[in-house]
């Protein structure tokens, strides 16, 4: 849709000249503008690298080694007088690409819709209104706002800027943060990525905030002009797929090994003639070859991603939903993950007095009252007045009341906050009076470092015979360190020892009840703005008092914390909250059961070596008061210890533990753009029950490839098993099961049960074990043990069972086995009949694992529901359909057959569960 890659060039204009110089203003464009120039220049995107043309992706699933082998055993095959297997080969190969293909298909499209879940947002000024619009249909001329942790989507030229660092790594390999202003630059002779007054759309803000001018979009953006593009979403292959890919290599020469061994004992044992014992030897072939087990397991990754995705988990990366089911330990922060969120004050302590607010929620239906209940008004008590006119004012959220869009009231900004405006309205002020009362002139952001948060006013009413004060709320005993007088219902005082300790005190009391602290604290500060540094307007301060307020856990949080406990997945939080506030709270959900717990403050993780920290996370212990970067050094720490770590983190200072962890988790809600890159999973409910479910679906998946492997590798052995007595018996036993047969389990009864053991849904017992390491493989010693000779050896008596009672039946006897005939059709349908029912056996027996089948319903999955049935319609259309005789060699069934063949899945079940039964 671009007809015209225009870009603006903004660098060297003043500030205020900017707007013009993009045809735009200041209250930014109008909607008919938007519309114009979305027409002229097109959408916001970056044109994707090139993908594999679908035809070409299509034909790779034909030309595999794989493929290639059955292509030319087929030709063989016809060439060498038996056009009719050479066809069912053939055949065979076209259904499995085609199949391949879906399943290919499927699972990018799968992954494609996932890509979409995650939209960039932006936040423009258009029509004198801020708005928040999807990052694609920003244009040029365009008004953004962007402060830390967004990212960039387009490039712009900055006309407002307060402390506004960028990380351009991404564009110029630079990792440490650049600083940015918005000065006009004269000089022409620089690069535009020079310009210290532009932003660039692919970086991200690192700190501080900006407003810019669009002033190029999509591929004429720097970004959009280097190169070939990394997509965001990966689409490297899993460890689980490559380890398959090598499998399915491996056993293609497993099975090429046989062949050639049965064609040369074919050839020299039963001297048959050198076509027919190629023939034979190609059947082994094909029978072992596991034909669509990679695109099978692909597609059962893809599926459980959609399915998390359902869950509020969205996982970027297949190889995820592998690490997931292997998380040994999740380092939870608390506040929105373990808790709501939802923030309401319930006290309010200064150093004279303390008083209790009622009310649920951010309804402002509730007031304050004094311990001895009687009801307060701010008129008669100044300083309590100040305690809640200044929280409101250093205050940056909204609530707005419930509509007909929202049943509940919403908030906007950080809850922490919000709850300060609902305590000003319970207390009889009018937030809009509040506000024009004391106007704010300057902000020093909150941030997880500091623990705090600034602002500066101009009073239209002096307070302490001042017309400017700055307010600062925070961590309570950070705050009152600052302070050098506190203020009660007497007035003013110089602070003490006596009244420091009072609010120490006083913060611990309700810390031990769980509740969030945060401490108000002012100043009068001089007119002069270049006074207004942090070091001076956070300094000698005067204690307010103190906000106290609820946070209660989020529904669920205990369950999924007693699920984890039993799948001896050990939760760790790591909370930049203060220590017994976040123990409190750790208790109540159940995260720690002792009593001994150790809360390590991030001072404390300072000054700790490495090898004492290791020894401390061995037992039950809550990291408090840390700041982002020390989550990076705890996540080290456990992976040291061996263990397999889920993290979680909303910030810019989150990155590096994102990253550094096994499973990076990113809030979606309330985290930043830069640490929804960083992660490998995003919680678009921000709720820590979605990490539990998320690791239930990973270990389910990889329960259900083991299985699905279980099942097709169990049939190999009754598959060779019959040939090899025909082989060794010089021919005295004929052939119980011919190749063609051998192709109708492979690729016709098989197919759909084997799907549908993909998908099952978790199995009751997925979270009653301890993780699988990492390390542990899917193909086992284990695995084939139980596949080979446990399973297939049952199912090869029973199949060799049916050949030879076939013959002693009818003949009396089997010391003459005749090998053609109706007999001999009738005895290897048998052969074939008895394999299709043991494995019909074999599903239920692959589904319960190591269980009891009766602890899952038997019928409910539907997929292996239908392939039973396909399974029993392929098998009576070869029994009973005379056109099937001559290609299968088979024929119709009597009575006594029948219930021979329906006995096998109970036989294949009731050993299994001895086995079980003995295990245990
Ligand atoms: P978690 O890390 O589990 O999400 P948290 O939200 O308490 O916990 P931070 O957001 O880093 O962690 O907050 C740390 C401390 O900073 C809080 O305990 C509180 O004392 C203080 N604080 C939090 N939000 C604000 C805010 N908006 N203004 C001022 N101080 C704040």
């Amino acid at each position: 849709m671009a007809t015209n890659l225009q870009k603006f060039d903004l660098e060297t204009y003043e500030p205020d000249d900017v707007y013009a110089a993009a045809n735009s203003q200041v209250s930014g464009l109008t909607k008919e503008q938007v519309k114009e120039r979305q027409n002229q220049y097109g959408v916001n995107i970056l044109r994707e690298t090139k993908k594999e043309p679908v035809a070409l992706v299509f034909i790779r699933n034909f030309t595999s080694l794989m493929a290639i082998l059955l292509w030319v055993g087929g030709a063989v095959a016809m060439l060498s007088q038996s056009l009719a297997l050479g066809i069912a080969i053939w055949f065979v190969n076209i259904v499995n690409g085609v199949f391949s293909f879906i399943q290919e298909y499927r699972a990018s499209q799968a992954t494609e819709a996932l890509k979409k879940m995650l939209p960039s947002y932006a936040r423009v000024i258009r029509d004198g209104q801020e708005e928040k619009v999807l990052a694609q249909d920003l244009v040029p001329g365009d008004v953004v706002l962007i402060e830390e942790g967004d990212k960039i989507s387009a490039d712009g030229r900055i006309v407002f800027a307060t402390d506004f660092q960028v990380n351009q790594s991404a564009l110029t390999g630079e990792s440490n943060p650049v600083y940015k202003n918005n000065q006009a630059d004269t000089d022409t002779n620089k690069t535009s990525l020079e310009y210290d007054n532009m932003v660039f759309a692919g970086t991200s803000v690192s700190s501080g905030s900006a407003k810019i001018v669009v002033s190029a979009i999509g591929m004429t953006t720097q970004f959009g002009q280097i190169a070939s593009l990394t997509q965001s979403m990966a689409d490297e292959k899993s460890p689980l797929q490559k380890e398959l890919d090598h499998l399915t290599k491996q056993i293609s020469a497993i099975a090429i090994t046989v062949g050639i061994f049965f064609f040369l004992a074919a050839t020299f044992i039963v001297k048959e003639s050198v076509a027919q014992a190629f023939i034979f030897a190609l059947g082994m072939i094909v029978a072992f070859i596991p034909e669509g087990l990679l695109p099978t397991v692909t597609l059962s990754l893809a599926m459980a991603v959609q399915r998390m995705a359902k869950e509020n988990a969205l996982v970027k990366k297949l190889s995820s939903v592998e690490t997931l089911g292997a998380t040994s330990v999740i380092c939870s922060d608390k506040t929105g993950t373990l808790t709501q969120n939802a923030m309401t004050v319930n006290h309010l302590w200064q150093v004279s007095d303390s008083y209790n607010v009622s009310g649920l929620g951010y309804s402002n239906e509730g007031d304050i009252r004094k311990s001895d209940g009687k009801k307060v008004s701010l008129a008669d008590n100044e300083s309590l007045e100040h305690l809640v006119r200044f929280a409101h004012l250093c205050s940056n959220a909204q609530v707005l009341p419930p509509d007909g869009d929202h049943p509940n009231y919403t908030v906007l900004g950080d809850p922490t906050e919000a709850c300060l405006n609902v305590l000003a309205e319970k207390a009889g002020l009018s937030l809009d009076k509040n506000h024009a009362w004391a106007p704010r002139l300057k902000e020093l952001p909150f941030d997880s470092v500091r623990k705090r948060m600034t602002t500066v006013h101009s009073l239209e009413t002096p307070v302490d015979k001042s017309n400017y004060i700055s307010i600062t709320k925070g961590a309570p005993k950070e705050i009152a360190e600052l302070c050098r007088f506190y203020k009660d219902q007497n007035g003013i005082h110089g602070m003490n020892d006596q009244v420091f300790n009072q609010i120490l005190a006083a913060n611990d009391q309700f810390a031990q009840d769980g509740l969030r602290v945060l401490a108000i604290a002012y100043r009068t500060v001089q007119e002069e703005s270049d006074q207004w540094t942090q070091e001076v307007l956070e300094n000698q301060m005067i204690f307010l008092g103190l906000v106290a307020m609820s946070d209660p856990p989020r529904q669920g949080v205990r369950e999924a914390v007693e699920k984890c406990h039993q799948a001896s997945i050990r939760i760790i939080m790591v909370t930049g909250d203060y220590g017994l506030t976040a123990l409190s709270i750790a208790k109540k959900i159940g995260i720690v059961r002792g009593d001994d717990a150790r809360v390590i403050s991030g001072l404390e993780l300072e000054s700790l070596s490495d090898t004492q920290l290791k020894e401390a996370l061995k037992g039950e212990v809550v990291f408090a008061r840390v700041a982002p970067e020390q989550k990076y050094r705890v996540v080290t720490a456990l992976q040291e210890l061996g263990e397999v770590v889920a993290v979680t983190g909303d910030g810019v200072n989150d990155a590096p533990a994102l990253k550094k962890a096994d499973i990076g988790v990113a809030m979606g809600i309330t985290g930043t753009d830069v640490a929804k890159e960083s992660a490998d999973m995003i919680l678009t409910d921000d709720n820590f029950t979605s990490i539990v479910h998320a690791i239930e679906e990973g270990r389910a998946v990889y329960q259900n490839i083991k299985k699905f492997l279980t099942y097709i590798f169990n049939s190999n052995t009754p598959e060779a098993v019959p040939s090899a007595f025909f082989l060794f018996s010089k021919g005295w036993v004929p052939l119980p099961l011919t190749v063609m047969q051998i192709l109708a389990v492979d690729l016709g009864t098989d197919m759909i049960p084997a799907l549908g053991l993909g998908v099952e849904p978790p199995a009751p017992g997925v979270m009653n074990h301890p993780p699988r390491k990492l390390t542990d493989r899917l193909l086992n010693k284990g695995l084939l043990m139980k596949a080979f000779l446990w399973y297939g050896i049952i199912e090869s008596i029973l199949a060799m069972g049916a050949f030879f009672l076939t013959y002693w039946i009818n003949q009396g006897n089997l010391s003459h086995l005749i090998a053609s005939g109706s007999l001999y059709r009738e005895a290897t349908t048998m052969t074939l009949g008895a394999i299709v029912f043991c494995q019909i056996g074999m599903v239920m027996n692959s589904r319960a694992g190591d269980h009891s089948i009766r602890q899952f319903k038997i019928f409910g999955n539907r997929l292996i529901n239908i392939g039973l049935i396909t399974e029993l319609i392929i098998f009576l259309a070869l029994v009973y359909l005379p056109i099937f005789h001559g290609l299968f060699n088979t024929a119709a069934l009597g009575l006594w057959h029948w219930i021979y063949l329906i006995l096998c899945p109970f036989v294949m079940i009731g050993l299994d569960e001895l086995r079980k039964k003995l295990m245990k």
